[in-house]
């Protein structure tokens, strides 16, 4: 079979890159070897995820904010089959949405694992050979297991292992407090688990701004999950009807199930790519520049396989521009507002530079403003006034440097922060423009506000608070 772009996967980099290429006038070809097409994403990450996110804000809903707000149903009782259900029928919707898309764009799906021959040929295996002009790589990402004895137990399981669960465990060991791990500790609890996390490292989600780790920790601590911070886990045993996982300075806690989320690894090896002379490193994965292209002229990498991110949307932009630039188009990717959600409950959501990156950038001339959710008419009469907004922008032109939030439906809010960094917008730009009202997005134009030094709806007791 001929192509004039071939893409290895079908998740959200893969087949962005295939339809993308398609529009542009290529006979794209996608070679993807799970039965669904979508990838991660859709499959097994942040669809099924967030479907079990959404049973999560549906069971907080009814057992802290309908008898409040007047609404009587009875006590709430989670029914995981239909939780599950539920979840099934979203990502079906999702990954058959993708096979439709392919379809009118008139991309074609070839099923199969797929491996380069050549720098012009992927064998297909128990298919037919394809051969094209331009290629990209957008294999994924698979979990990493540390080496800790007693981790092959069947108790250990990764997200997948997880997602797959018909019973919600008794009680739940989390190894690895990063997004996934804090996003699925968040869920279990909700569900009704005990849940314990395991974090080698002194925060939470240690990446993100350290007032956001920090108001994590406090609410989960909050919530009733417990918090093992610096602490390594140094052996699981099996005790007969569940597990012993042992940390830190001989500590122990038994547990039915636990999850093992410590990091991906880029999906680069058996897959012919060193043999042609494309450059990875098997923890970093493959080397691409900006219009996504690899050490070989016609080959482009996009997604988790090639990408620092680990992100759908990173993925989905990527998978643009390499197919832009395989079709002959000049199109880079800018990495500056790349937004971080997080889907715990309180949600995180930021974009730009933390603080610390600020204050590290720029030294003195940075000023930070936060405004809480508290003061925020909407969010009060959702029953959603945890956590904060704060603005952060450099002092000489005032540009706006970062957005970072932590409360109710922030990862939907953060496109404004997006389209204002893109726009390499001041934060006059966001505190003098008008916000509905009354809205959640009002807190974004507030903390922009605070940070002018001029807030309005800020009770002065809260100010110092704010500041701090
Ligand atoms: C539990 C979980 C939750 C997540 N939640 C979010 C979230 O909320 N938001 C977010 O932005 N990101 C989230 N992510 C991350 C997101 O899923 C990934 O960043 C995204 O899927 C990367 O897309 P990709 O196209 O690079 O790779 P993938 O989605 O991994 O797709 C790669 C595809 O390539 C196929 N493939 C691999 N090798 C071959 C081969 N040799 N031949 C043929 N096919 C092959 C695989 O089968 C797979 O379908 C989550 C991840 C997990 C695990």
């Amino acid at each position: 079979m001929e192509a004039d772009v071939a893409v290895l996967g079908g998740g959200p980099g893969g087949y962005t890159a295939a339809i993308r290429a398609a529009q542009l006038g290529a006979k794209a070809v996608c070679i993807e070897k799970e039965p669904e097409l979508g990838g991660t994403c859709l499959r097994v990450g942040c669809i099924p995820t967030k479907a079990w996110v959404q049973t999560a804000f549906a069971l907080k809903e009814a057992e802290e904010t309908f008898a409040k707000l007047g609404v009587r149903v009875g006590e709430p009782q989670l029914d995981i089959a239909a939780a599950n259900e539920w979840k099934a029928a979203v990502v079906k919707q999702m990954t058959q949405g993708v096979a439709s898309l392919f379809k009118a764009n008139g991309v074609e799906w070839v099923k199969g694992a797929g491996r380069f021959k050549d720098a012009s040929t992927i064998a297909v295996e128990g298919g037919e050979d394809v051969s094209f002009k331009q290629a990209i790589v957008a294999t994924g990402s698979y979990p990493l297991r540390p080496p800790i004895p007693g981790l092959d137990s069947s108790r250990c399981v990764d997200s997948t292992g997880l997602l797959a669960q018909e019973r919600v465990p008794r009680r739940l060991v989390v190894l690895g407090g990063g997004i996934i791990g804090c996003e699925f500790a968040s869920i279990f609890r909700r569900f009704g688990s005990e849940v314990t996390i395991i974090e080698m490292l002194p925060t939470l989600i240690p990446q993100e701004d350290a007032d956001a780790s920090k108001e994590l920790a406090k609410q989960f601590s909050k919530r009733g999950i417990a918090l093992h911070l610096e602490k390594q886990c140094t052996g699981v045993e099996e005790t007969g009807d569940g597990l012993r996982v042992q940390f830190g300075d001989g500590e122990t806690v038994e547990a039915d199930l636990m999850l093992v989320s410590v990091g991906r690894g880029p999906t680069v090896e058996g897959l012919g790519l060193e043999e042609i002379g494309v450059e990875l490193d098997k923890r970093k994965g493959i080397a691409a520049d900006e219009r996504r292209r690899t050490t070989v002229q016609n080959i482009y990498a996009v997604g988790d396989c090639a990408g620092y991110w680990q992100l759908a949307h990173t993925a989905f932009r990527e998978g643009e521009v390499a197919a832009e630039n395989a079709m002959g188009h000049d199109a880079v990717v800018d990495n500056r507002g790349v937004p971080r959600p997080i889907y715990t409950d309180p949600e995180i959501a930021s974009v730009g530079l933390t603080e610390a990156e600020a204050r590290e950038q720029h030294g003195d001339d940075v000023a930070v403003g936060t405004f809480p959710w508290v003061a925020n008419a909407r969010a009060v009469m959702q029953n959603e006034t945890t956590g904060w907004v704060k603005s952060i922008h450099e002092t000489r032109y005032g540009e706006l440097l970062g957005i970072v939030m932590v409360g109710p439906h922030v990862t939907d809010l953060i496109e404004a922060g997006v389209v204002a960094l893109d726009a390499e917008s001041t934060v006059e730009t966001v505190a003098d423009g008008m916000a509905a009202h009354p809205t959640l997005s009002e807190a974004i134009k507030e903390a922009g506000l605070v940070a002018l030094g001029r807030p309005i709806h800020i009770p002065a007791k809260r100010r110092a608070a704010a500041r701090a």
